[in-house]
């Protein structure tokens, strides 16, 4: 091989490793580039539950006791509750609110409750309060859960539609998973008893929420 030959290979090498280098480079730009873009998307956006469970709205009539009609004029939290009331069925408690209205009992009610069959009745419009939080009830909505015994154990229909439902309202509201609490976390009072009296059954429920948005929320952006 000639003197020029060598020089001719040499330089051709050099060619080659040249292109290569500046291959690998455009490479490494284009990965860290769509890393960043994905990384940008995973951190706009979220997921939001957007259908809600099967709800039967039976408004209670307006009403000084159950339903006075005050503006909900913001929602920064959802309160879980049980109806110490065992075997009693989802209908049974909203005729309880309603016919608060006549006997002038007490000042009761909640937004939803939610029935031993996995049923829901809405009894109060979400513009509206509903008597069930104490001092939280001027910016959360409540949700009433049935229970077959004295142990305040959500059946698993009860419990199924309380994830479903509680998922949803985290999604309309824009709520994080520490915005839904227990009665007892206003009040100190035993409700809702089963999640009171274990605090690894509500932890888990909350866990059970988020796996709820993750598996059927649709992806929005922020
Ligand atoms: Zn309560």
């Amino acid at each position: 091989m000639t003197k020029a030959e060598r020089e001719k290979r040499r330089r051709m090498r050099q060619l080659i490793h040249g292109i290569i280098y500046v291959l690998a480079v455009i490479g490494a730009v284009t990965v860290i580039v769509l890393m960043v873009s994905a990384l940008k998307s995973l951190i706009n956006t979220k997921r939001v539950v957007t259908e809600a469970p099967e709800i039967t709205e039976e408004l209670l009539t307006p009403n000084e006791y159950s339903r006075p009609q005050i503006a909900l004029e913001e929602v920064n939290g959802i309160v879980i509750h049980y109806t110490a009331n065992p075997g009693t069925t989802a209908e049974n408690n909203r005729s309880y609110f309603e016919g608060l209205a006549t006997s002038g009992e007490t000042y009761a009610s909640s937004h939803f409750i939610v029935g031993i069959d996995g049923e829901v009745i809405q009894c109060v419009p979400l513009t509206e309060i509903a008597y069930a939080s104490n001092e939280r009830n001027s910016d959360t909505i409540s949700i009433e859960c049935c229970h077959e015994d004295e142990s305040g154990k959500f059946s698993d229909d009860t419990y199924a539609t309380l994830v479903h439902l509680t998922a949803y309202l985290m999604g309309q509201y824009d709520l994080e998973i520490d915005d839904v609490i227990r009665h007892y976390d206003v009040t100190g009072k035993d409700c809702p008893k089963y999640f009171v009296e274990h605090e690894d059954a509500w932890t888990q429920f909350k866990e059970d929420v988020e796996t709820y948005i993750r598996k059927n929320g649709e992806k929005v952006s922020k």
